[in-house]
């Protein structure tokens, strides 16, 4: 006899990348769910902007290939990978100054020869990099205790030229915190991830549509389409849980659930949970979280205007990586510059800052076009600053139908795409286990 199932009804609060991946999970396991998404579209941290008739994102995003979760979900809503994405094999440019791509090999013989191969760096810096890459592997990636990436390199003998060339750019693009900063252990859990299983993993997956529209907007038809809701530009104002229910205060008046999935970003899930008495451990960890900043200066220039290649960085410069929309997405003459992490471009002013980033292309790439127009897209908090030990919430919380999903959670990966992804399916099985 099959044991019946208890029935389940769900809220996620947050129609970012975590919620909506619950959300998915949910409706696809024929679970009636119901998203709550504040703004006025869904996305969160990786949403599209429009601007002067223009689709830009609050910041250009990259994934990669090793991203499993978020790939199969965005082809379960209906996307197509190959369609979606401009999918480059790792490769580094630093315009001038270094450049590494892994030739067609298996992993992670890709990556042995691309160091050996990377121009820009000495044959005695080649062979350290090569030798730091297998002493990594022979740990397999996991250290006995816990450091900065700093102090990672300087214990496996990586040089200041090799570190400000490759490492230091590497660590910026995958955990959005300084070296000085950064926890070592999860930026071996990335290496691990995208350069040690298949050569495959560490392709770079730049989007060719918004991020609203590459996986929210679909996941959102998806779940409408299994029985369930999204509630748009509908806000939860407090949780209150009542015995073994909750209750979810928004706009639109009271709403009861057998289970919440709260998938707000950290500072307003710490303001919410700071009310439940239950919660206030959970609500004290988030709140000690640090944030990091990332600023897109987005420009728009005549047709003819490109950079060498879709994606360059530039080595010591405010614009730390530079991506040429028309050969990403046919958006000819928008280039987008990102800066990462904290720096003294905090102090500037957008239009300094702007003008900036518009000096370096002319000097670097000889651009003497004037743009048509600029847009400085200043995310202050877009990640948690990921250093070394921190304490991530856990997805289970003190009440056990109320559930945390973000990329800030506890998890092996930085603030990232996939993050938000694995913590939201997690959630959502911690609930669909429930139901037995
Ligand atoms: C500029 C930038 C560049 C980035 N680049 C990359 C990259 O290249 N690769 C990568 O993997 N990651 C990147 N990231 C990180 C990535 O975007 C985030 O890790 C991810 O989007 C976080 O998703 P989330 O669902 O956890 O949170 P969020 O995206 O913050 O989603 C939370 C949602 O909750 C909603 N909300 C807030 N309050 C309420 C409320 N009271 N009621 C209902 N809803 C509410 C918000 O509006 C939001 O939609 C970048 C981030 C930024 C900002």
């Amino acid at each position: 006899m099959v044991a019946e199932q208890k029935p389940v009804t769900v809220a996620v609060i947050g129609g970012g990348y975590a919620g909506m991946a619950a959300a998915v999970e949910l409706a696809a396991c024929g679970v009636a769910v119901t998203v709550f998404e504040s703004a006025k579209q869904l996305g969160g941290r990786a949403r599209a902007v429009h601007y002067n008739d223009t689709g830009l994102d609050n910041g250009q995003h990259l994934l990669l290939g090793c991203y499993r979760e978020t790939l199969r979900l965005i082809e379960l809503v209906g996307g197509d990978i190959e369609q979606d994405f401009l999918r480059l094999p790792l490769q580094l440019d630093l315009h001038g100054q270094f450049s590494l791509k892994a030739p067609r090999l298996p992993a992670p013989f890709h990556l042995l020869v691309a160091l050996l191969k990377a121009c820009g760096l000495t044959w005695n810096e080649r062979i350290r990099a090569a030798r730091f890459m297998l002493a990594l592997r022979r740990m397999k990636f996991r250290l006995s205790r816990e450091m900065t990436v700093a102090e990672l390199l300087v214990k496996y003998g990586q040089d200041a030229d090799l570190t400000f060339k490759l490492w230091e750019p590497l660590c910026i693009a995958a955990l959005n915190t300084p070296i000085r900063k950064a926890s070592a252990q999860v930026l071996l859990n990335v290496l691990r991830d995208s350069l040690n299983r298949k050569r495959a993993d560490s392709d770079m997956l730049l989007p060719r549509i918004n991020f609203t529209a590459l996986f929210p907007q679909r996941a959102a038809a998806f779940v409408e389409q299994n029985g369930g809701k999204v509630c748009i530009a509908c806000g939860v104002e407090a949780i209150i849980p009542q015995e073994d229910r909750i209750e979810l205060l928004t706009s639109q008046g009271t709403h009861s659930f057998s289970h919440v999935i709260c998938a707000v970003p950290p500072v307003v899930a710490g303001k919410m949970l700071a009310t439940i008495a239950a919660l206030e451990s959970s609500a004290a960890q988030i709140r000690n979280l640090e944030h990091q900043p990332i600023y897109t200066v987005y420009l728009q220039y005549p047709n003819h205007v490109t950079l060498p290649h879709a994606m360059i960085g530039l080595h010591q410069h405010f614009s730390q990586w530079l991506f040429d929309k028309g050969r990403i997405a046919s958006q000819h003459g928008l280039l987008a510059a990102v800066i990462s992490a904290e720096g003294i471009h905090q102090r500037l002013g957008q239009e300094v800052l702007a003008q900036k980033v518009i000096a370096e292309l002319q000097e670097a790439f000889g651009i003497a076009d004037t743009p048509q127009w600029f847009k400085v897209i200043a995310e202050k908090r877009a990640t948690f600053c990921c250093s070394p030990g921190l304490q991530r919430p856990s997805q289970q919380t003190q009440l056990s139908n109320l559930l945390l999903a973000g990329d800030y959670t506890a998890g092996d990966y930085p603030a990232t795409l996939e993050g938000a992804v694995l913590s939201g399916l997690r959630c959502a099985r911690l609930v669909l286990a429930a139901r037995k």
